[in-house]
């Protein structure tokens, strides 16, 4: 490892890093430069094969003990990551390249924020009494489901892991995380830090590699739920995999959600929505509103306000604080927007900002606006996850929703608009497991996050996970004698 803050090996199996250079090495790229920063080895059989063992060892007795216990070792875990958070983020800005502005306020703090949100629900996780008449009654046991996998996109390395493991963890299970091989070190500090907060080893192992490595994780008899962040086509692919084992499953898919502004919104309000719905993290967010319809009226003034506000991204060292617009995750990530842009041009879409790579080493592009994009055009149909924002143009409320809704996929929606009635009546609407009202791209701890249509299963965070991540036991109790036929 060539930097102090780095973790210590590839794997974290069994309560301690774990290394096996016989794994095929995988480097780890910092974006902002094109350097490699850190060699890896992807997890072979024998490290997959002990992860599975140690996690299944530990599970039953974690799952034994008290909620109030396991929640205080998630609650100290989020202390720490509190403390720690200076150099969380600096990791993990070196994983994604991601602007350190943005990681030291939403990545190791939102993981901790999780950690304390289930830590702080674990001891209330119970079944229910379901009186029955004559005297006879019924019980629920809420029960762990075992051994959880979980699978984690680029983008949000250290949330993600946390988002999964937390409510996992609260409710008894143990968890393999395999990150992605593009942002590999940050879900090891995660488990670095459970275990010093008091995590038995085994109950949250880390192991690193590509799909060949999350793909044998899935279809293991021994795993009991996989939970997937990534994207539709890979989404479809684990959850197949995983339905032939009769798993449960959450699936965090991809987008291409609508944000709708309506004459009557506040301009710069809208605006800000705009830049935080398609820019934050250079655009790598899943629930991005990357479908901004604009109603006519505004339309001008919405795009000479955006086009300003722009001018004022300060594009460069993401380690600098200054720096509020980052580089692409990878090379691999920069070709597949660059190729959108020109699609996009070809097409005729109006380009009214960006469309450039930035001058410099690293996997930079220019936040970019398309304005008369119409809804056949590619780039207003399929996913581009980087800073590709599409302006349409609409007329009335009905046309807007019914354009909105015309995809296949279903993450989240916005609406931008001074009548409130209007809003919740958009929201009504939207086909979107996710909506927002003057505002965009909000994900608390305490609201539940997720997906309808093709952009997933099951949701994440709040209450609502807990679900996702129990089973119930019914228990039919019979206080008088039984009885039978014959
Ligand atoms: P991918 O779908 O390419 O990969 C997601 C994860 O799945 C990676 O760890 C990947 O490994 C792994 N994987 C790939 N194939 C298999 C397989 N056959 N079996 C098991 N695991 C497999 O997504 P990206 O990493 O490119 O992330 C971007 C996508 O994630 C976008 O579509 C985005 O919208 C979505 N996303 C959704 C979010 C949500 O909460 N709804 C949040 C963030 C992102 P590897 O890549 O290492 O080969």
């Amino acid at each position: 490892m060539t930097y102090p803050l780095h973790p210590e090996a590839s794997h974290f199996v069994n309560g301690r890093y774990l290394e096996d250079t016989t794994g095929t090495p995988l480097d780890v790229i910092y974006p902002a430069t094109g350097e490699v920063i850190a060699h890896l080895f992807e997890a072979t059989p024998a490290v997959i094969e002990q992860a599975i063992t140690s996690a299944r060892a530990a599970q039953k007795d974690w799952a034994a003990r008290s909620g109030t216990e396991r929640g205080r070792i998630l609650r100290r875990a989020a202390d720490i990551i509190r403390d720690r958070n200076h150099d969380l983020s600096v990791l993990e800005t070196h994983d994604t390249g991601k602007p350190l502005q943005e990681t030291l306020v939403a990545d190791a703090t939102s993981g901790a924020d999780a950690l304390e949100y289930y830590g702080g629900l674990a001891a209330s996780l119970t079944g229910d009494h379901i009186p029955l008449g004559d005297g006879n009654w019924a019980y629920t046991i809420r029960e762990a489901l075992g051994l959880c996998v979980g699978i984690g996109a680029w983008n949000y390395p250290t949330q993600i892991a946390c988002w999964k493991a937390a409510p996992a963890l609260a409710c008894g299970n143990a968890m393999i995380f395999k990150p992605s091989e593009t942002t590999p070190l940050s879900a090891l500090k995660v488990a670095e830090i459970l275990v010093e907060a008091g995590l038995p080893a085994g109950l949250f192992n880390v192991v690193q590699g590509a799909g060949s490595v999350g793909a044998p994780l899935v279809t293991d008899p021994r795993v009991d739920k996989v939970s997937l962040t990534g994207s539709v086509p890979t989404g479809r692919k684990v959850y197949a995999a995983a339905a032939a084992g009769m798993k449960h499953v959450t699936m965090e898919l991809g987008g291409k959600s609508p944000m709708v502004v309506f004459d009557d919104a506040d301009l710069d309000s809208a605006v800000s929505g705009a830049i935080n719905g398609n820019f934050y993290s250079s655009g790598q967010v899943c629930s991005n509103g990357t479908r901004v319809f604009v109603q006519n009226g505004i339309k001008e003034a919405f795009l000479a306000r955006l086009a300003e506000r722009l001018r004022g991204a300060i594009i460069g060292d993401p380690l600098d604080q200054a720096t509020n617009f980052g580089p692409m995750v990878s090379a691999g990530q920069l070709g597949i927007v660059e190729r959108y842009i020109a699609k996009g041009i070809e097409e005729g879409a109006r380009l009214v900002a960006g469309g450039k790579r930035v001058d410099r080493d690293g996997f930079y592009i220019e936040p970019t606006v398309f304005a008369d994009v119409t809804d056949d055009m590619i780039i207003a149909q399929e996913e581009i996850f980087g800073p590709v924002m599409c302006v349409l143009d609409f007329d009335d409320e009905a046309e807007a929703l019914a354009r909105a809704n015309d995809t296949e996929f279903g993450l989240a929606a916005g609406v931008f608009t001074a009548d409130l009635t209007r809003a919740h009546r958009m929201v009504q609407g939207f086909e979107a497991g996710t909506c927002f009202i003057n505002s965009y791209n909000d994900a608390p701890v305490e609201m539940p996050f997720g997906g309808v249509k093709m952009s997933g299963v099951g949701r994440e965070n709040a209450k609502a996970a807990i679900d996702h991540y129990s089973q119930l036991k019914s228990v039919f109790v019979r206080m008088d004698a039984c009885e039978a036929a014959f």
